[in-house]
């Protein structure tokens, strides 16, 4: 055997023998509150980020197959060689609208959105000050970039500061500061306003990456910038198309159009991936006037939300505080995330446990995401189950 194969036979044991092997479950049906898998049938599923419920919609659908006949399945390009139809830029002048923003560009997905960021806009001139918290496709778009880096406590505007006038005492030229809208794995939100006042105060730059807000939290569903009432204040936001507003995939990077001028120009994963589907360009259209032109979803996931938030902490479940849809149970201990959530598919709710490396270890979770495609009936089942479950285990 080459070399390299027997280091990754060794790599792929020790994964095993630490009991952090994932396996995926593999699903029979379209992604909805109510799903089958191979093994298990009619099980809730509180672990999606389908947090409208589009994912399966039919209107939505009826989008995409529309798409599909007006323009085609795909543009075999790139956007700037041929790959630019009126979808694409009617798609970007509708989320810049949606957003608040002056300008928008998409990508294949935010991973992509984030990873041709930094790069283009930075250089080792200048700093990138980071919430510790914040996604992975961030700290790999920061790492492709030669910035000076800073990292700050989760939320912790203290350490921001001092972070900043650290880079202004260095010289640093732009300072740019980087967070999540709303962090993935705890449901809550980035003090905005603090960050752009700090910002404002340091001369600084504010990128946020909303792909757990847009389309789930503010008065519009548009993210945690009008959650904290600064839409004007951002000068960067990235998401994803593949969350909330509809589940497919692709993402986008919105704000200044300065910014997005020299983006359109030079960043790589711009410039060298295929462009976005015209079936998602379509479909994505759609969920935005959606979204724009009626509260129902809004008001139901809200609704919903609050519901089983309230219902998770009366059966006496340690769960962190929020307004968010994303709610995580907290159980410290990495073994004890495993059993409730094995315990939980035993009665036919799909949650999955979270531990060490995804979160700080003695952090272990189960994470639980609401959506408005949920009935009342069903949550009330999920509480029901979680309860039996927390008497079953003695937790
Ligand atoms: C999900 C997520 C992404 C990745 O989005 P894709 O479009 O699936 O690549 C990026 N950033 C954050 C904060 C996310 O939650």
């Amino acid at each position: 055997m080459k070399t390299a194969y027997n280091h990754w036979a060794t790599l792929t044991q020790e994964i095993k023998d630490s009991g952090l092997w994932k396996t995926e479950r593999v699903i029979t049906t379209p992604q909805g509150a109510k799903i089958d898998t191979d093994k298990n049938s009619g099980l809730i599923n509180m672990c999606a980020n389908n947090y409208l419920g589009l994912s399966n919609n039919d209107e939505i659908k009826a989008a995409a197959k529309a798409g599909i006949d007006r323009w085609g399945y795909g543009l075999s390009s790139v956007r700037f060689i041929c790959g630019t139809q009126e979808l694409h830029k009617n798609l970007e002048a509708k989320l810049s609208e949606f957003l608040g923003t002056e300008d928008t560009i998409l990508y294949s997905s935010c991973y992509d959105a984030n990873g041709g960021l930094f790069e283009t806009i930075l250089t080792a001139d200048d700093a990138i000050i980071s919430d510790e918290l914040n996604h992975a496709s961030i700290i790999d778009g920061v790492r492709l970039c030669k910035a000076k880096r800073y990292k700050y406590k989760n939320n912790n505007m203290e350490e921001l500061e001092n972070c900043l006038k650290d880079a202004q005492e260095s010289g640093c030229r732009i300072k740019a500061i980087v967070t999540d809208g709303v962090f993935s794995m705890d449901g809550t939100i980035a003090n905005l306003v603090a960050v752009c006042d700090l910002a404002d105060k340091y001369d600084a730059i504010v990128i946020v990456d909303d792909s757990h807000g847009v389309g789930v939290i503010g008065d519009g569903l548009r993210g945690a910038h009008e959650h904290c009432g600064v839409i004007e204040r951002i000068d960067v936001l990235t998401g994803t198309l593949g969350k909330a507003l509809g589940g497919s995939s692709g993402g986008y990077t919105s704000g200044k159009k300065a910014i997005i001028d020299i983006l359109r120009q030079r960043s790589r994963t711009y410039l060298f991936s295929n462009s976005l589907s015209p079936i998602i360009a379509s479909a994505s259209l759609t969920v935005l006037d959606m979204i724009s032109n009626s509260n129902d979803l809004s008001t139901c996931l809200k609704e919903n939300t609050a519901y089983f938030r309230k219902g998770l902490k009366e059966i006496g479940y340690d769960i962190i505080d929020g307004t968010h849809p994303i709610v995580p149970i907290m159980t410290y201990d990495e073994i004890a995330s495993q059993k409730l959530a094995e315990k939980m598919l035993e009665k036919n709710v799909y949650v999955i446990g979270f531990f060490f490396p995804v979160v700080q270890r003695g952090k272990a979770r189960v994470r639980t995401q609401v959506s408005a495609a949920h009935t009342k009936e069903q949550l009330d089942y999920v509480l029901n189950a979680f309860k039996e479950a927390k008497q079953e285990l003695g937790i």
